[in-house]
Order: C-alpha cells, then sequence, then structure tokens
C-alpha cells in the first residue's frame, strides 16, 4: 500500500473509533486536550483483553514471575536517583513562523517537520518530560511530587519487599501495569504518543554473568507474544536493535510494528545491568543486594527489562485488523456492497458473539440465550434494523460470531452461526453451541 492509502486507513481508523466507541478525544465538550484519549465501552473491553492476555502471559502461567501495584506518585527522590528528574528530557525547537513546536530529533521524521516550510527555527532547548504535582496543601518547592513517567521504577524500589513476601530466590521478575505520564512535546498519530497512556513493564532480577541469557530468553517470549497470542502478522514486525547503548546496558532491542505512519516502537526489551539497583542503594542509603545462600554471596541484581505500551498494542491491533471487503446486500440495484470489518483475534475482540433475533417475536427465546453466553463470552445482543445492516454492524466492530435465532430454531433446537471473516454460515444445534463458539474463540 502506497504511504496516502496508508494514512487513509488511519484517518478512517480514527473516524470508526470515534463513531462505535473505541476511542475519543478526552474532554471534547471543552474542545478536546491534546494528548489524552479516552476509551468507550468498546475500547475499555478491547484493551482490558488485551491487558489480561498480557498478564496471564507474563505472571498467571509463570512461576518466576510476581506482580505488582504500584501508586502513580512515589517519594521524589525516586525520580532523582533513576535520573529522570536531571535527564529525562527532549531538545525542544520553536518554528518562528508557524509558532508550533518539536522534537528537535524527530525533524528529518517526515510529517515532524514544520508544514509551513519555515526554515526559522529558534536554538534547541532541554524541555523535561516528567508532570509536576503537589502532595498536601501547600504549593512550593518542599511538596513537589512528579506523576511516574514509567511504570518499572517502583518494581525497583519494592524488590526486596515483593522478593521476601514471595519467598522467592533469583532469577526472578516483577510485573506491573499501569498509567505512565509523559509532557510530551508532540502528542501524534492517535493515540501512538499521548501524554497519559498505559505501560505493562517486566522487570526480570538475575546473575550478571546469566544476564545475556535471560535477555535472549525474554527476547524471544515477547515475540511470540505478538505473533502467537495477538497474532499479529510477523511480517508486519520488525526487531530493531538499538544503535546506541547507555553505558551500563550490554543490549537493547525494540520490537516494533509497521503502522500506516511508518514503523514505530511496541516494547523495548532492554539488558539494564545493575544501574538501577545501584542508583536507588546510593540514594536511599541500604544497599539493594540480595544474598545469594547457595553461594554465599551478596551482589547486586542485574536487570532485563521488558516494557511496552498498552495503548500502542491496540492502535497496531486495530491498524492490523482494519480492512474493506464487499458483501452481499439487499440495497436497490446492488448485489454487493462496502462492507467495514475488524479482523481482531477472537481474544480481544469487544465483542466476541452477537444474538441476533431474526424478528422480534423470536425476543424471548433469544434473549435467553444471549444472557447464558454472557455468562461466558463477552455477548451483544441486537434487534433493530434488517439482519444485513445488523451484520455489518457488528463486522464493524469486529465481532468474530453472529448467532440468529429464526423460526426454525423452536423446531430444529438449532441456530445459524455467521463466520464474519468467512462469511460462511453453519447451523448449530442449541446444545453444542457454546463448546462450538469456545473452541474458536480462546
Ligand atoms: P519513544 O521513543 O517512542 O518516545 P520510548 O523509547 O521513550 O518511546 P520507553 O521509555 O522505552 O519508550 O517506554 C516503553 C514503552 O512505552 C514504549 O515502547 C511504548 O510502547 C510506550 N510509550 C512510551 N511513550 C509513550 C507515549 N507517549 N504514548 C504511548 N505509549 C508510549
Amino acid at each position: 500500500m502506497n504511504a496516502a492509502i496508508e494514512n487513509d486507513t488511519l484517518t478512517k481508523l480514527v473516524a470508526l473509533c470515534k463513531r462505535r466507541g473505541f476511542i475519543f478525544q478526552s474532554s471534547e465538550i471543552y474542545g478536546g486536550i491534546n494528548g489524552f484519549w479516552d476509551y468507550g465501552p468498546l475500547g475499555v473491553a478491547m484493551r482490558r483483553a488485551v491487558e489480561q492476555a498480557w498478564w496471564r502471559y507474563m505472571v498467571e502461567q509463570r512461576d518466576n514471575v510476581e506482580g505488582l501495584d504500584s501508586t502513580i506518585i512515589c517519594h521524589p527522590r525516586v525520580w532523582k536517583a533513576s535520573g529522570h528528574l536531571d535527564k529525562f528530557s527532549d531538545l525542544m525547537v520553536d518554528c518562528m513562523d508557524c509558532k508550533k513546536r518539536f522534537r528537535e530529533d524527530q525533524l528529518a521524521t517526515p510529517g515532524e517537520c514544520p508544514a509551513c516550510g519555515s526554515k526559522r527555527l529558534t536554538e534547541p532547548r532541554e524541555f523535561n518530560l516528567m508532570m509536576k504535582t503537589f502532595v498536601g496543601p501547600v504549593f512550593d518547592d518542599e511538596h513537589v511530587a512528579w506523576l511516574r513517567a514509567e511504570t518499572c521504577q517502583p518494581i525497583f524500589v519494592d524488590f526486596d519487599q515483593v522478593r521476601v513476601a514471595a519467598r522467592q530466590k533469583l532469577p526472578f521478575g516483577i510485573a506491573q501495569v499501569g498509567k505512565a505520564f509523559r509532557n510530551e512535546i508532540n502528542p501524534r498519530f492517535f493515540t501512538f504518543r499521548s501524554r497519559e497512556f498505559v505501560q505493562m513493564e517486566m522487570e526480570f532480577f538475575c546473575r550478571d554473568d546469566e544476564s545475556m541469557t535471560w535477555y535472549e530468553y525474554w527476547r524471544e517470549e515477547r515475540w511470540k507474544f505478538y505473533t502467537e497470542v495477538l497474532r499479529l502478522p510477523a511480517d508486519r514486525l520488525q526487531l530493531h536493535p538499538h544503535d546506541k547503548l547507555a553505558h551500563y546496558a550490554k543490549a537493547a532491542v525494540d520490537i516494533e510494528f509497521a503502522f500506516p505512519f511508518g514503523w514505530g516502537e511496541l516494547e523495548g526489551i532492554h539488558h539494564r545491568g545493575t544501574w538501577d539497583m545501584q542508583r536507588h542503594s546510593e540514594f536511599c542509603g541500604e544497599p539493594q543486594t540480595y544474598f545469594d545462600q547457595e553461594r554465599n554471596e551478596h551482589y547486586l541484581p542485574t536487570v532485563v527489562e521488558t516494557s511496552c505500551g498498552l495503548d500502542r498494542i491496540c492502535l497496531a491491533l486495530l491498524c492490523n485488523a482494519y480492512d474493506e471487503d464487499t458483501a452481499p446486500t439487499k440495497k436497490e440495484g446492488m448485489d454487493e456492497d462496502t462492507r467495514v470489518v475488524l479482523h481482531l483475534p477472537a481474544a480481544v475482540a469487544p465483542v466476541q458473539v452477537a444474538v441476533l433475533p431474526l424478528s422480534r417475536k423470536l425476543e424471548e427465546p433469544s434473549e435467553a440465550l444471549y444472557r447464558d453466553l454472557k455468562r461466558s463470552l463477552r455477548a451483544d445482543y441486537d434487534v433493530t434494523g434488517n439482519i444485513g445492516k445488523r451484520y455489518r454492524r457488528q463486522d464493524e466492530i469486529g465481532t468474530p460470531f453472529c448467532v440468529t435465532v429464526d423460526f426454525e430454531t423452536a423446531n430444529d433446537q438449532a441456530v445459524t452461526v455467521r463466520d464474519r471473516d468467512a462469511m460462511t454460515q453453519e447451523r448449530i444445534g442449541l446444545g453444542q453451541l457454546k463448546a462450538y463458539l469456545l473452541e474458536r474463540l480462546l
């Protein structure tokens, strides 16, 4: 696809997300607020499903990863120790003609350079991305606190608490999902670069001489998550090793997705050495070491991190799922019509099955069926409009299966199951329906 068509896909997707209540601007009635997005009923269902898939894969299915849910605001020294207060900044330039603001390192990227064509830019200035607030009733320097810019720092700070409570030995990991805040200079590409977003991070603590083996292990595991759990096509994903490494790191790689606007980072897998544990040891005054009983030695754990953005993953899934094809229609003078369809994997589709009575006279048995399916699946019920229209509505939000109850159902105790992707219809006995769906949905 050429760039214009691809960008057209993003424009259409943004419109669809708003119309159907996946994602829309925060505080829209006040004109919106740049870089902040709200997830409506369908968006939140999908985002929770992706988060759950990650949690299940990273925490619940493993013995060596523990969960944590820390606060968004922590002691301000955490951010001094992590280096965020001194170094977490981008270089910012202003266009003297159109007055827009840009990130200096992205000026060469198409779409980032001043659209007005001006070359009159201010000298680059440092701009810290941390969001500031105050804790307590006095708004002075002593009461300043920061909204976390990443979810991993509290993991380092809580390392020993979690280790002791969970009776873990090294190597083991701690995972957390939660909000992170960055005062991005130029929020853009829908939710891709937001100022408030959700991160899903896992910090794996190990011995330094085993750390590269773990780094490689986690790189493989994370690739499998995208290709096997979320079923993103491998040819739309790439591993991008970092050209420059932090002085303490042995390796770092990003997993990128081919968005309509170009390759964009979904996740970073970073070897962080002992940097974090060393810094927190210095700043809190207590060595954050681990005592290895078998070796009878104390050492600082080396950390391998997997860090991804939930909003970016949802955006990648939506971009990958968006499609327009043709479907039969009963519209006058037409056999086929364009249909918009989201080919979302069933595990993360906001609605997994929709129950559609062919007529209002069939509402009673249909509703009973819907209530029953809703106990184990994300189910929807729709009785308005002709059946073709109802299929279109479900296709557009990515519902993998529609179940139609018709006048035969009472006689043959069966319903018609229509598949979103193949658009085939199959008659399935009511007794087998749930098993049929579960087998295809999970
Ligand atoms: P970028 O270079 O795109 O700014 P980053 O390298 O600063 O990203 P990290 O600090 O490694 O990102 O954060 C880990 C993950 O958090 C990213 O891979 C991304 O998925 C997500 N993320 C980071 N910044 C944002 C943002 N502004 N909006 C949405 N997600 C983000």
